[in-house]
């Protein structure tokens, strides 16, 4: 071990990357180390299901800091890197890449999207991967099917419908679930969903899927 202390931090996203930075701000100077496994630069999610989901953006115009940026602030930035053990005792990260001796950790892991049971093979959105192969399915998509009344089923559902697919979003809740945005926001959204062309499906639990040629039908609760 170095006689600078080294901080490792997993998780190369919003939380990791804010963790490092705020690190430096209060003036810390010793090493710090941030691994992803995933293969990009760490970059903001929001704009997956926005920006370039609708084409409006690269994945580049999501990074959170350009490389200059990290090495400004001294971050040694790791992609493609999974943690994948910890020796707590000896302070050591094991990762993909090899150890990682460390005198302070962080784990900013984040979560990842649950898959629906019936459908194991449907598409999520969560990394700049997903968005590109969903984009990719929806510039050609007849018809699509969003599982999931949430923010990120209304953003899917409406960018569906900009590719002139036809959309169907399934949730379970009576409402469009905002967490605790509240119902005023849920019925503006339900008639701009309506008024747009996007078929709403609530208090609707998927029963069924059968694949076809050329996808899958899905039966529903209600
Ligand atoms: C498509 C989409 C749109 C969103 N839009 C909004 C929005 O408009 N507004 C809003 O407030 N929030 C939005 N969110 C939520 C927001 O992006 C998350 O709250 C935020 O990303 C959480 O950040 P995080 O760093 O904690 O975790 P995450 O972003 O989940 O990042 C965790 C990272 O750790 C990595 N990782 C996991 N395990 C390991 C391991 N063993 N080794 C190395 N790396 C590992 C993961 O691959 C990932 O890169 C959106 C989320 C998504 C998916």
């Amino acid at each position: 071990m170095s006689s600078s202390p080294r901080v490792v931090v997993v998780g190369a996203s919003i939380g990791g990357v804010t963790a490092a930075e705020t690190l430096r701000q209060e003036g810390f100077d010793g090493e710090i180390v941030l691994i992803g496994d995933e293969r990009h630069r760490p970059y903001q999610r929001p704009p997956l299901s926005k920006q370039i989901l609708l084409g409006e953006w690269e994945p580049d115009q999501a990074e959170i800091h350009t490389a200059l940026q990290s090495a400004e602030l001294d971050i040694d930035v790791r992609s493609s890197c999974a943690a994948t053990g910890l020796d707590v005792a000896a302070r050591i990260v094991q990762t993909s890449q090899g150890e990682l001796p460390y005198d302070e950790l962080i784990i900013a892991t984040g979560s990842e999207p649950r898959r629906h049971p019936l459908l194991p093979m449907a598409l999520t959105l969560r990394t700049i991967d997903d968005a590109m192969v969903l984009r990719d399915g929806l510039r050609s998509a007849r018809r699509v099917g969003v599982i999931g009344a949430g923010v990120l089923g209304s953003e899917i559902a409406s960018a569906a419908r900009k590719y002139g697919a036809d959309t169907l979003l399934v949730g379970r809740s009576a409402s469009l679930s905002f967490g605790g945005v509240g119902t005023l926001l849920s019925s503006r959204l339900t008639r701009l969903h309506e008024a747009n062309g996007v078929e709403l499906a609530l208090s609707a639990e998927i029963v069924g899927a059968e694949p076809t040629r050329d996808g899958t039908s899905t039966s529903l609760s209600r």
